[in-house]
């Protein structure tokens, strides 16, 4: 049976090989400690956090080092006992200087963590839940890494009805949430009690693709009595970008989140897997993130695998714990659709990365192909989830009318999923196009 067969899904979308398998049946293995970990104070979006340590400073594992810089920034912790040796800029994966706290390890740090407050879910209020998140530092472990606190928080005047869990995981190669929901179940439960308080919502949905039937089954197994009448598990069809928020929210409730708009505009709150069972582990101890599960896979990696890997900890030292092979040409973090490809391996894992995929030179040499002129096939339009049209959109970008691209056909709308790009017989690098559209009207409005 494929495992297409009957589930619910969205409208268009693309197919991209998979290749989870090496990884999926791999369990979360810890990594060890880096000489030098180097914690960028902005690992999220939003204002960077504050330092509140001072170079030569002894800290524990767990300890705060940096505290959120108003409603829009979350804390850090120090991912491992040791010496602040400096606070400095550091190069972050979008290729900016991030001013960053370096942290030298004791020799013989070990994996005890510093707990604080703890914030308890049956008394808690909800605003002490919000300010418990934002003080453990957690963000979209998806990838966004947007602060989890501020998309929890309703806005005045809106309503949600359901919580939808997203453990889709689309992206090819990652098992990064896969992982966490075989292995960190209880946590997911625990997580979704705060998330339920926080938004006064009395329904959960978890997301899973039917690549994944095995976490679905344990989870839907696991369910607690306490939320067994509210709480479901759906599986849906393997279909890319279903990870995507308004994706999840078409094919779970059938309902259309407006072009500008939020989840929230039709009572949808939607969290990411990981980032629920992370709620579920540290609120309960008041304790922070200091370390996250990542998948480092790919054709270039030896040891390819799900490893539970320290904030901070250089990308350098995690490809040769990893085992790297000696022709390895690109390296992606995040997935290979919506990822970024780095130009330094001197930069950190930081709390959005939830994968490292390396490639060789041989499959590089092959995505390498000659772009070719639009063949007005409309791939690209039947692939688009937000039916965009990425056809006309790359032709205007092509002739600069980045004005036109926005005004008349909604290129903000467009979340850089990637599919066009995918399906494109002709190789138009369509994505790259409206990210450069993207940047140009930012720069132009803010000056
Ligand atoms: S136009 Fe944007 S949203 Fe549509 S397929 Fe292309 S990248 Fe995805
Ligand atoms: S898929 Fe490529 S060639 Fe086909 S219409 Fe879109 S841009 Fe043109």
């Amino acid at each position: 049976m494929s495992v297409n067969t009957k589930f619910k899904s969205f409208p268009h979308g693309v197919h991209p090989p998979e290749a989870k398998t090496e990884t999926s049946a791999m369990p979360i293995r810890r990594f060890p400690f880096a000489p030098v970990m180097i914690i960028p104070l902005s690992q999220h979006a939003g204002k960077p956090a504050k330092p509140i340590v001072k170079e030569g400073q002894e800290v524990a594992r767990g300890q705060k080092i940096a505290e959120p810089d108003g409603f829009m920034s979350v804390a850090m912790h120090a991912p491992a006992s040791g010496t602040i040796k400096r606070i400095n800029w550091a190069p972050a994966s979008n290729g900016k200087m991030v001013m960053s706290i370096y942290l030298q390890p004791f020799p013989a740090s070990g994996q005890d963590v510093a707990e604080g407050t703890p914030c308890d879910w049956k008394t808690a209020t909800p605003s002490e839940i919000l300010n418990a998140i934002q003080d453990a530092g957690i963000v979209g472990l998806g990838g966004a890494a947007f602060p989890t606190h501020v998309k929890l928080k309703i806005p005045e005047g809106k309503s949600a009805d359901t919580v939808i869990i997203n453990g889709i995981e689309c992206e090819p190669f990652l098992t990064t949430d896969h992982r966490v929901m075989l292995e960190q179940t209880d946590d997911i439960f625990m997580g979704i009690r705060y998330l339920m308080k926080v938004t006064g919502v009395q329904k959960c949905i978890i997301g899973i693709e039917s690549n994944k039937l095995d976490a679905a089954e344990r989870l839907r197994n696991a369910i607690p009595a306490d939320l067994a009448g509210n709480t479901t598990v759906e599986v849906l069809t393997v279909k890319y970008p279903q990870g995507a928020e308004k994706m999840l929210i078409k094919a779970l409730l059938n309902r259309e989140v407006p072009s500008g708009g939020l989840p929230v505009d039709v009572q949808a709150v939607v969290i990411n897997v990981a980032t629920t069972a992370e709620i579920g582990r540290l609120l309960p101890h008041g304790r922070g993130i200091q370390e996250r599960v990542i998948t480092i896979t790919g054709p270039g990696i030896t040891k390819k695998g799900n490893y539970l890997i320290p904030i901070g900890t250089p990308l350098r030292y995690a490809l040769e714990q990893a085992g790297v092979k000696a022709d390895v040409s690109r390296v992606f973090l995040g997935g290979p659709m919506m990822g970024q490809s780095v130009s330094s391996l001197d930069i950190p894992i930081t709390k959005g990365t939830s994968g490292v995929v390396a490639f060789t030179e041989a499959e590089t040499a092959s995505t390498q192909q000659k772009v070719f002129p639009c063949i007005k096939c409309a791939y690209c339009v039947d692939a688009c989830p937000i039916f965009l049209n990425p056809s006309r959109l790359g032709m205007l970008a092509k002739n600069g009318d980045y004005e036109k691209m926005m005004e008349e056909y909604h290129l903000f709308d467009c979340f850089e999923c990637g599919s066009c790009s995918y399906v494109c017989p002709s190789h138009i690098p369509l994505v790259q196009y409206f990210r450069i559209a993207k940047g140009v009207l930012r720069e132009k409005k803010a000056s």
